[in-house]
This record gives C-alpha cells, sequence and structure tokens, in this order.
C-alpha cells in the first residue's frame, strides 16, 4: 500500500511540480490521513524535515484569518473534486511571515472519487513585496500627475493622445475616456491644430526643434468649441523605445482677465468707470499739439459735508450722479476723468469751446446740469461745483493745461462769485505755476537721487583746512545743476526738506567715513532747517545713519538758523543739551541776520556763532566793521568758536583774523566743490 501509495504520488509529483526550484509540493493521503510534503514545503515552513506534520498542524501555519478559506478549499477538493489556488500568509516555526501560493489537484480513481489531493506550494513574500511597490509608485506618480494644476497631455508620434490628468480635464472638459485615443487637434482650434502638426512633422523629420522644451503661448480649444489662451510647452519622452511627446498646458484666461484687470485700474478709476487722473494725463501728452483744446476741471463744493453727514454709501452715490450726468452731457466724446474724491476733468476739443463765448455758454451748462437737485432713495442732496478752465496755447503741451486749470478753479474759489475763472497768464500766476511744477519734480528728483552734495572747506586762523560746510545742489538728468535758493524755500512749505534733509544727513556720514581714511581731524557742518531740527524723530535718525556708518558724532556740526530761536525755548533748550552731549556742535548759522536774542543764546547749549556773508562784506567800511567787532565780542563773551563766511579776498580775512574770528569760509579759500574734489584737496 505504502509502496503504491509512493509510486503514483512520485508521478503526480513530477507532473505537477515539473522540476521548478524552490517550489515545494505536497500530498495528501486521503485514507491514511497522512501528508507529505517535500523538502522545500518543509523550508518554507522552517519546520525540520523529519517531523510528521497533521492535516490539521499544516492548516494552522496559516494566520488565523485565512484558516476557513484554507480548509474550504482542502474540503471541497476532497469531497468535490475541486482544483484550488489561493494566495494567503503563513506563520512559519521560526513565526516569520511569508506570503504562500498554494494550488491544489484532487486526484480521482475509476470511480471518480478523489483518493488524495496533490499541491504546489511557493513562497511569494518577495514578489508580492515588488508588486506592493510598483502599486505604490504608480499611485504616487498618477496622484502626482494628476494634483499638479497644470493640464498634462501626452501623445505618441502620431499625435494620439495616450494619458492625460484631471488637470487637463478641467481645462479642456473632456473627461479622459473621451480623450485618450484621440489626436491632440480636438484640443485646438484647426488652424492652430494644423500648424502644431506641420512643426511636429518638421521636427520628427528635420530634427530641427522649433517647440520641444520651449514653452509657447497658443489658442486651446475647450469641448464644445470656446477658444482660449493656453501656455503650452512639449517634451519628447521615450517610452518602449518609441518618442512619445508630453504637453503641459497652463490656462492662461484667468491670467490675461487679471492682467486686463490691473491695466484697467491703473488707468481708471474703479467706482465711476471713468478714466483717473493719469490717464488724463497720458491723453493729453499723446493728443496732437496743433488740436486747440480746453481743459475744464469741477470740484464739487464742500463735498466732505455730505460725506460726514450721510456717509460712505450715500456720498459714492453723488459722486455716481455727477459722473453720469458728466457723461450724459459729453456725449459727444469728450474726454471725461475723475481725480481725486470729488474732483472731475474734462477735455473739450469741439466747438463747445470754440472761443471765449461758447466756453462760457459750455460750462455754465454743465454748472447748471450738475447743481440740479440730485435725488436718492427719495432724498434731495443739493450740490454747488465750482468750475476752473484752461485753453491750450500753441508754445506749450497740453499737459500744462491740469496745473492751469487747477489754478483757475482756486481762482474761482476764492472769488465765490463768477461761474468760473479761465487761467490767465499773470506773473503771480506763474510764479505759483513755477513752484508747483518744481515741488513735482524736486519730489521726483530726490526719489531718483538726483540730490548731490558738495564740500566749501574752512580754514583756521593758521590757513589750515579743518572743516567743510555740506551744501545741497540738485543735478538734473539734463546734467543742469540746480542751486539751492531755488529749491529750499519750495522744499520747506512742502514739507519735502524732510527727505531733503535725511538725505543730506546720509551723504555727510558717508563723506566723512572716507574723509577719515585720510584725515580723521577734519569736520563737517550740515545745514538743518529748523521743521527738521525740530521733529520727533531727528536724533535718532542721525544717530541711527551715523552708526550705520561706522562714525563718531564728534565730527559733526549742525547749521541751524537764527529762526530756530523762535521756536519753542524748552524744548530746544533740551535738544541742544541732548545734540551736545553726543559730541555734536551746533553753530547759529546767518547769526545776525534775524532773531538775535543773545538772551536765549547764551541759554542753550550751542558751540559757535556762523557770521553771515552780508556782514563779512561790510567789514570794509566803519559802520561794518563797528558792527563786526561787537557781534564778535558778543560770541567771545559767551565763550562760543565764531566762524565767518562769505570771505572772497585777502582783505577780509585780514580784517576778520585782527577781530579775532577763528574759522574763515568763502571763494578766497573754494568755492563749495564736489566731493571727489575735496578729497584731492586733502591729500
Ligand atoms: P548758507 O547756509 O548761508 O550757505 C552759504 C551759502 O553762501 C552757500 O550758498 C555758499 O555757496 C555761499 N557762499 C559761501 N562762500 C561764499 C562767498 O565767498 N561768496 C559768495 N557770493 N557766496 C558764498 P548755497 O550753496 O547756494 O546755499 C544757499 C543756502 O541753501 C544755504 O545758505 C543754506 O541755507 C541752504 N542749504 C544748502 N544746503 C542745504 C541743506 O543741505 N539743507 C538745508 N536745510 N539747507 C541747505
Ligand atoms: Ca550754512
Ligand atoms: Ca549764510
Amino acid at each position: 500500500m505504502t509502496y503504491r501509495f509512493s509510486e503514483e504520488a512520485k508521478h503526480h509529483f513530477a507532473e505537477v511540480v515539473d522540476n521548478v526550484a524552490k517550489i515545494g509540493g505536497w500530498v495528501s493521503d486521503l485514507a491514511t490521513q497522512r501528508i507529505i510534503w517535500s523538502n522545500q514545503t518543509y523550508a518554507i515552513h522552517d519546520v525540520q524535515e523529519d517531523e510528521n506534520i497533521s492535516l490539521d498542524e499544516a492548516i494552522n501555519f496559516y494566520l488565523p484569518e485565512y484558516r476557513d478559506m484554507v480548509r474550504e478549499h482542502y474540503f471541497a477538493a476532497t469531497k468535490e473534486g475541486k482544483p484550488f489556488l489561493f494566495e494567503a500568509q503563513i506563520s512559519s516555526r521560526k513565526n516569520h511571515i511569508k506570503w504562500v501560493k498554494s494550488h491544489g489537484k484532487p486526484i480521482l480513481n475509476d470511480q471518480g472519487v478523489p483518493t488524495m489531493v496533490v499541491g504546489i506550494f511557493e513562497d511569494i513574500t518577495q514578489q508580492r513585496k515588488n508588486l506592493d511597490r510598483i502599486v505604490s509608485q504608480q499611485q504616487f506618480l498618477q496622484t502626482i500627475v494628476d494634483s499638479t494644476l497644470e493640464g498634462l497631455v501626452a501623445t505618441d508620434k502620431y499625435g494620439v493622445i495616450k494619458s492625460y490628468n484631471s488637470a487637463a480635464a478641467s481645462i479642456f472638459n473632456y473627461d479622459e475616456n473621451e480623450a485618450v485615443g484621440k489626436n491632440i487637434s480636438i484640443l485646438m482650434p484647426a488652424h492652430h491644430s494644423t500648424r502644431h502638426n506641420a512643426y511636429m512633422k518638421n521636427y520628427q523629420d528635420t530634427g530641427i526643434n522649433k517647440i520641444i522644451g520651449i514653452g509657447r503661448e497658443v489658442m486651446g480649444m475647450k469641448k464644445g468649441g470656446e477658444v482660449f489662451p493656453m501656455f503650452l510647452s512639449i517634451s519628447e519622452v521615450l517610452m518602449q523605445g518609441e518618442p512619445h511627446y508630453l504637453g503641459t498646458i497652463r490656462d492662461l484666461s484667468k491670467e490675461k482677465e487679471n492682467a486686463e484687470k490691473i491695466e484697467w485700474l491703473s488707468n481708471y478709476d474703479d467706482q465711476t468707470g471713468l478714466p483717473n487722473r493719469s490717464y488724463l494725463q497720458s491723453y493729453l501728452s499723446k493728443l496732437d499739439a496743433n488740436i486747440a483744446v480746453s481743459v475744464v476741471t469741477i470740484n464739487i463744493d464742500r463735498f466732505r459735508r455730505i460725506y460726514l453727514a450721510y456717509g460712505l454709501a450715500q456720498s459714492n452715490k453723488v459722486i455716481k450722479y455727477v459722473a453720469e450726468r458728466l457723461q450724459a452731457f459729453c456725449a459727444q466724446g469728450e474726454f471725461i476723468s475723475r481725480d481725486i474724491v470729488d474732483r472731475f476733468w474734462i477735455v473739450l476739443k469741439h466747438d463747445k469751446a470754440e472761443n471765449r463765448d461758447q466756453l462760457t455758454a459750455t460750462i455754465s451748462e454743465i454748472k447748471k446740469q450738475l447743481e440740479a437737485p440730485i435725488c436718492i432713495d427719495g432724498y434731495n442732496h443739493y450740490i454747488t461745483v465750482s468750475i476752473g478752465a484752461a485753453v491750450s496755447e500753441p508754445s506749450s503741451p497740453h499737459t500744462a493745461l491740469l496745473s492751469k486749470a487747477e489754478l483757475a478753479l482756486h481762482e474761482t474759489k476764492r472769488r465765490k462769485t463768477s461761474i468760473y475763472v479761465l487761467y490767465k497768464h499773470t506773473d503771480e500766476h506763474a510764479e505759483i505755476l513755477d513752484a508747483y511744477n518744481t515741488e513735482r519734480q524736486l519730489r521726483e528728483g530726490i526719489e531718483n537721487n538726483e540730490l548731490v552734495f558738495y564740500l566749501q572747506p574752512k580754514h583756521d586762523r593758521l590757513g589750515q583746512l579743518v572743516s567743510a560746510e555740506v551744501l545741497v545742489r540738485w543735478q538734473k538728468p539734463d546734467g543742469q545743476l540746480i542751486f539751492p535758493d531755488a529749491f529750499i524755500d519750495i522744499a520747506e512749505e512742502s514739507g519735502l526738506i524732510h527727505q531733503l534733509g535725511r538725505k543730506a544727513i546720509e551723504s555727510t556720514a558717508q563723506m566723512l567715513a572716507e574723509i577719515h581714511t585720510i584725515d580723521p581731524n577734519i569736520s563737517l557742518a550740515v545745514n538743518v532747517s529748523p521743521s527738521q531740527f525740530l521733529s520727533d524723530d531727528f536724533i535718532d535718525s542721525v544717530t541711527d545713519i551715523f552708526a550705520a556708518n561706522h562714525v563718531k558724532l564728534d565730527k559733526l556740526t549742525i547749521e541751524v538758523t537764527e529762526n530756530l530761536l523762535a521756536s519753542d525755548f524748552a524744548l530746544l533748550k533740551e535738544k541742544t543739551k541732548l545734540l551736545t552731549q553726543m559730541g555734536i556742535k551746533i553753530s547759529i548759522d546767518d547769526f545776525g541776520t534775524g532773531y538775535s536774542n543773545l538772551q536765549r543764546i547764551q541759554e542753550l547749549t550751542i558751540s559757535e556763532i556762523k557770521i553771515d556773508k552780508s556782514f563779512t562784506w561790510k567789514c570794509l567800511d566803519e559802520q561794518g566793521s563797528k558792527l563786526l567787532n561787537a557781534m564778535v565780542n558778543v560770541g567771545k563773551s559767551m565763550h562760543l568758536g565764531i566762524v565767518a563766511e562769505g570771505v572772497e579776498n585777502e582783505q577780509h580775512l585780514d580784517i576778520l583774523r585782527k577781530m579775532g574770528v577763528d574759522t574763515f569760509q568763502g571763494y578766497y579759500y573754494s568755492k563749495p566743490i564736489p566731493f571727489k574734489d575735496f578729497l584731492k584737496k586733502l591729500a
């Protein structure tokens, strides 16, 4: 019996296992209930080869969750003669968890009854691991491909779409099933796809690369035919030896929309939809200089009152109303613009401004229409407007009309009587305009670093160069050098003096740092305007700027004019004391020309007085020299240093030296010179 079994068993072993290495085999003899394992099967279970294993033991190697399944398969084979194949996990004798594949086949006798089950048994742990990795890698790549915001479309060399990600689906509105297998031309409008095909063909034929790797803006087409701008870049990839093309697509519609929106916002007023001031400016600058135009500016009187009384929403409605009325009036295409809150502009080109009478008639009509009651939410608002106008002149650019009209408007408001004022050239107007233009240009000039700082040397009683005064110059882009007398007052009035003053301090610190590499004893004096001196952050900013340039403060002199003495004296006392404690010297500039309150000077901690050049020049006449003498003596009595400016010749120098002046500045020694020329004097 045993003999017969083993003969048959061997036979079936050979048939099933077929000499495959590493694959184990097993036989279950249903009559004897015995189980036979091949060596490989023992090895997979980490069991010694001489051990007898029962059916239950064999099944118990499987992890509990698989055991029912294994039993079902086994009994189906033994009872119903059904073969089986399954994959499951076992825990080996050494407690190693392994994936195995078990294949069983019942052997039937002549009556068709199963007498044994034979099987093969394979350790597939490694295969499983590889598979898991592949699956997870593929999933990973797919996730990347799907989550990129750019559309990805891969085609073969014939342009047939092979793969297509979800971003592409949302760009083109075709889903993956609709797109894959179709020609890429479904994603482009006809003329683009013809061109695309020609490009691709040319590239494949000649290798001449017009599109690969280079992104281009092309038109794409969505399902349904909507055409849109897209950015396409194509890369070539080899798949199974065949070239494929991977297109990366970005939908540009949104970006274009945003760009248009930004462009719009920079040229239009969001609230009324009218062109803004900057558009008005460029409109006028592009307008043919030979066309006669009138620029009219309109201001709603006391508009703030409406805002304060009724709030933002209501006052915005008023603005909208005014804008609409203007638009209705200017139906012939006159250029209308809205400036700051309550200010509008009209450029009249047509017969509406052909002559003075015509212009007056036009403006009266505008005024009448704008001042009609404005009914908002059942409530009447009454507004009045002030109007200024300017008519173009052949010699001057159209853009100059803006400030002229503004000036005229100013005049209308002042007079309170007329319908409007037309700008007329008067000296006073010209002056205001000049100041206005200078201020605008100075603002830009400061931003564009057009300020340069010259140095004028100061010499001691022995003729030694000991110091210099920092003097600002405005170097226009065309090379023109403008002297401070032409812009310091405007800078003061407009507040630009703060920016200017900061630049002066910065420049002083930088120059001192460089000068001290040659001669560490030289000091510099910088002019500081009263408003700059009194500003809260003045001391901090000087400290910071000098620290940043690694320069000590004890070689810095601050020149302030006598006018400063008229300001808050307690504050002044505190500031001068603080500055002196920091090592900074304070010099009273233009001494003798203004508010000379000796009492006050005495109470302040200052270092020197600087005699104005107008006094220096009088030193040759008797009266003048008496005055000078008195000034020097006053200074000496207060133990102050005495500096004289405007020293133009040897006589000046001689007299002043005899009087006891310590330091001399003027053309006799040197005019103010550029920094690099000053450095040459030191070397
Ligand atoms: P200031 O402080 O009285 O400066 C002296 C002015 O007299 C300088 O004119 C200088 O060039 C001129 N000057 C010096 N020696 C002679 C001379 O021997 N003969 C003649 N005829 N003139 C002489 P500048 O540079 O035109 O400055 C004019 C004014 O501008 C200065 O008067 C000062 O008040 C102001 N300034 C210059 N730079 C600055 C600055 O950076 N900040 C401030 N706040 N003011 C400045
Ligand atoms: Ca000065
Ligand atoms: Ca002076």
